[in-house]
């Protein structure tokens, strides 16, 4: 009898613990407005894109998910796609991808994902970026380089198709590729990827602490935001006609993270390995960038909405 109530006691004990543990869990889900500085982000850089360089979008599908993973406050029965979208920035000089989305083996390349994330993987595909360059009468070998805003699956799947194409990334994603954690398994499973490590040799750029100018004439200009991934970058896109882009990658998930602005939710980021401190840096540089320049259009990396001005390729805008 005595044993029973020992055995019950102790039951109801690990009962409560688990129900604080799911409760405080659940609590890091809820809406905490992430206190971030004004920047002085400076005037705005000059550019001067030639009158033949322009932009395209080429979607490659997207993964279902809800805006309570993607940002703290965000409801659990708001769904959202994850768009997973590259740019294409042609230029006289060379053309640049900016990501490449999902590829054609995107099949096999999520059964390679560690179980937990293949379960609560729900995608749709669209064409690959390489089917949909060759519609428009282009080639791999037409790409001067694949900018990666950085190396998870998620970016990287399309480069399978790409051939030789130089990927270009800076030391600290090259040292995060190298390190051959489970983060960029999917990269470091394809052979011989052809990369082309380059410099922040430029100086400050809207508040970002060095930079570096692909084309010497300000219109395709990366600059670094560590963070989501050691060697994340932001790839500033300036036209001809005067917009602006900034592909953020996966700096935020959706537009929220630097509207409200809010952080992902603790166990997201925790699963990812984030940074937090060096992404509040990030958000607050890009939410000053946003208020002072509004012509400065933010691209984070899977809210569709955010690529909806962009035209689809073979269309583009200048
Ligand atoms: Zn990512």
């Amino acid at each position: 009898m005595r044993a029973i109530k020992i055995i019950l006691r102790i039951l109801a004990g690990l009962f409560a613990v688990i129900i604080i543990a799911i409760v405080a869990l659940m609590l890091t889900f809820t809406a905490s407005e992430l206190n971030v500085a004004r920047i002085d982000v400076g005037d705005l850089p000059p550019a001067s894109p030639p009158a033949g360089m322009s932009i395209s979008a080429l979607p490659t599908g997207s993964i279902e998910s809800k805006a309570a993973l993607a940002f703290r406050g965000g409801a659990w029965n708001d769904i959202r796609q994850f768009s997973m979208t590259a740019l294409l920035v042609r230029h006289p000089k060379g053309n640049l991808l900016i990501d490449t989305g999902f590829g054609k083996n995107v099949d096999d390349h999520v059964r390679s994902l560690p179980a937990l994330l293949q379960k609560t993987t729900t995608y749709t595909k669209d064409t690959p970026v390489a089917a949909q360059l060759a519609g428009g009468g282009m080639t791999p070998g037409d790409l001067a380089g694949v900018i990666l805003t950085h190396a998870h699956w998620d970016h990287v799947s399309g480069l399978d198709d790409l051939g030789n194409v130089p990927v270009m990334v800076d030391a600290a994603e090259k040292g995060f590729i190298d390190a051959k954690t489970q983060n960029t398994e999917l990269l470091n499973s394809f052979n011989n990827i052809n990369y082309k490590q380059y410099e922040f040799e430029g100086g400050p750029y809207l508040g970002f602490p060095s930079s570096h100018d692909v084309w010497g004439d300000g219109s395709v200009v990366i600059v670094p935001a560590p963070g989501h991934t050691p060697g994340s970058v932001v790839v500033f896109v300036n036209l001809p006609s005067g917009t602006r882009y900034a592909a953020l990658g996966d700096m935020v998930w959706q537009m929220e993270g630097i509207e409200l602005p809010a952080e992902k939710p603790w166990l997201l980021r925790r699963l990812i390995g984030e940074d937090d401190d060096q992404v509040h840096k990030d958000i607050a540089i890009m939410r000053s960038i946003s208020k002072k320049y509004p012509q400065i259009h933010l691209l984070p990396a899977h809210d569709p909405s955010a690529f909806r001005m962009i035209p689809v390729f073979p269309q583009s805008a200048n």
